[in-house]
C-alpha cells in the first residue's frame, strides 16, 4: 500500500488511474483544477476513506507526504490546450517543477505523462524513443509540444542533479470511456457525431494517420512503468502500434454505430502531424507490456459509454 498523488486525477486518464490504484489498496490524493476534468469522473470514488479529492492548480506549490506522483495535469486536447496557451506551458513547466520539488522533498518516485507530440510531425516512422523529433517551436501546437519537451528536460535534470526517481511515459493517442463530451479529440468527436447521426468532421483529406490505444491498456503500462526498477527511467513509448487513417476510423465508427452520418471534410489544422505510430519494442522488453484491446472492442466499449451519457 502506497500514498499516491495523481495530478489531473479527475481527467480522462487520471480518473481511470485513480480508480485502478485505489482498487489495488493504495491511498490516493486526486488533485485537479477541473479545467478539463470533472467530478463526475471520480464521483463514485468520493466517500472511500482512502480517496481524497483536492482542488488545486499545480502551477502553485503543493505540499503532502507521498510515495509516488503521477503527473498527468495538463489539458491534452488541441482545442483545450490552445484555449489558453500560456497557461498550458506554465502547467507543463512550472507545474512539473513544483511536482519535482515535491518528489525531491518526499523522496517520492515521479512519473511524467509525456506525449507522442514530442516527436512533432515525425520524419521517422514508426517513432522510436531515440528520435529527437520535428517540432515547430512557434506554431499553435507549440505550447503543448514544447511544454512537454521542457518537462522531459526538467525530469532528467532533476534526476541527474538531485537523484530523483523519475519515469517518463510518451503516451500516444488514447481513447475510452470518460473522455469529456466537449473534448474535441477525434474518437470522441466521431462517436458523438455518429450517435447523433450528424456529419462526421474529417479534417484535411483524412489520409493522416494515428494509432489508438484503449485506456485500460495504457493504465496498465503506466503502473508497470512506475513500479519498474529504479534504473529504468524511460522515456518509453506507450501506445498501440496499429495505425489507421482518420478517414478509416470515421468509416469504422459509422459502421459500429449503425449510423446514417456522412463524412464532411474540413480544413486541416495548422501543424497537424501527417503520421504517428509508436515503436513499442522498449516497453515490451523493459516492462513486458503491450496493448491487448483491439480497436473494435475498444471502440464498442467507448460507444456504449457515450450512448449511455447522451441518453439516445
Ligand atoms: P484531460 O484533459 O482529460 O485530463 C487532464 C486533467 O488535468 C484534467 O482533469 C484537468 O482539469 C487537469 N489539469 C489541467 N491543468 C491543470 C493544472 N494546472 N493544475 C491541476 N490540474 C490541471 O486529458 P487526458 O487525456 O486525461 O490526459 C492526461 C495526461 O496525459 C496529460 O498530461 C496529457 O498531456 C497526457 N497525454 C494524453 C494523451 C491522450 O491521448 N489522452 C496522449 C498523450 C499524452
Ligand atoms: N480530427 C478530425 N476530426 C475531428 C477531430 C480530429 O479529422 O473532429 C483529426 C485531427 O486533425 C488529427 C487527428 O484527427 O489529424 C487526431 O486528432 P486529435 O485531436 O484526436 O489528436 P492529435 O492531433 O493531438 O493526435
Amino acid at each position: 500500500m502506497k500514498r499516491i498523488l495523481i495530478t489531473g486525477g479527475a481527467g480522462f486518464i487520471g480518473s481511470h488511474l485513480s480508480e485502478k490504484l485505489l482498487n489495488q489498496g493504495n491511498d490516493i490524493i486526486c488533485l485537479d483544477n477541473f479545467f478539463t476534468g470533472s467530478k463526475d469522473n471520480i464521483r463514485h470514488l468520493i466517500g472511500n476513506n482512502k480517496f481524497e479529492l483536492v482542488r488545486h492548480d499545480i502551477i502553485k506549490e503543493y505540499l503532502a507526504e507521498v510515495d509516488q506522483i503521477y503527473n498527468l495535469a495538463c489539458p491534452a486536447s488541441p482545442i483545450h490546450y490552445q484555449y489558453n496557451p500560456i497557461k498550458t506551458i506554465k502547467t507543463s513547466v512550472i507545474g512539473t517543477i513544483n511536482m519535482l520539488g515535491l518528489a525531491k522533498r518526499c523522496k517520492a518516485s515521479i512519473l511524467q505523462a509525456s506525449t507522442s507530440e514530442v516527436y512533432g510531425d515525425p520524419k521517422i516512422h514508426p517513432q522510436v524513443e531515440s528520435y529527437w523529433g520535428n517540432v515547430n517551436p512557434i506554431g499553435i501546437r507549440s505550447c503543448y509540444d514544447e511544454g512537454k519537451r521542457c518537462a522531459e528536460t526538467l525530469m532528467v535534470d532533476y534526476h541527474r542533479q538531485h537523484k530523483i526517481k523519475i519515469k517518463i511515459a510518451r503516451i500516444f493517442n488514447t481513447y475510452g470511456p470518460k473522455m469529456a463530451l466537449n473534448d474535441g479529440r477525434v474518437i470522441s468527436n466521431f462517436i458523438i457525431q455518429a450517435l447523433k447521426n450528424e456529419p462526421i468532421t474529417v479534417y484535411g483529406n483524412g489520409k493522416q494517420t494515428r494509432s489508438f490505444c484503449y485506456v485500460d491498456d495504457l493504465i496498465e503500462g503506466l503502473i508497470l512503468l512506475m513500479n519498474s526498477s529504479d534504473d529504468f527511467i524511460g522515456p518509453v513509448n506507450l501506445g498501440n502500434p496499429q495505425e489507421f487513417t482518420i478517414e478509416g476510423i470515421a468509416k469504422l465508427i459509422i459502421e459500429l454505430t449503425n449510423s446514417n452520418s456522412n463524412i464532411v471534410y474540413k480544413p486541416l489544422p495548422q501543424d497537424d502531424p501527417i503520421q504517428r505510430e509508436p515503436d513499442i519494442t522498449l516497453a515490451k522488453n523493459q516492462l513486458n507490456w503491450s496493448p491487448t484491446t483491439d480497436i473494435k472492442s475498444g471502440l464498442l466499449k467507448t460507444i456504449n459509454y457515450f450512448h449511455s451519457i447522451l441518453n439516445i
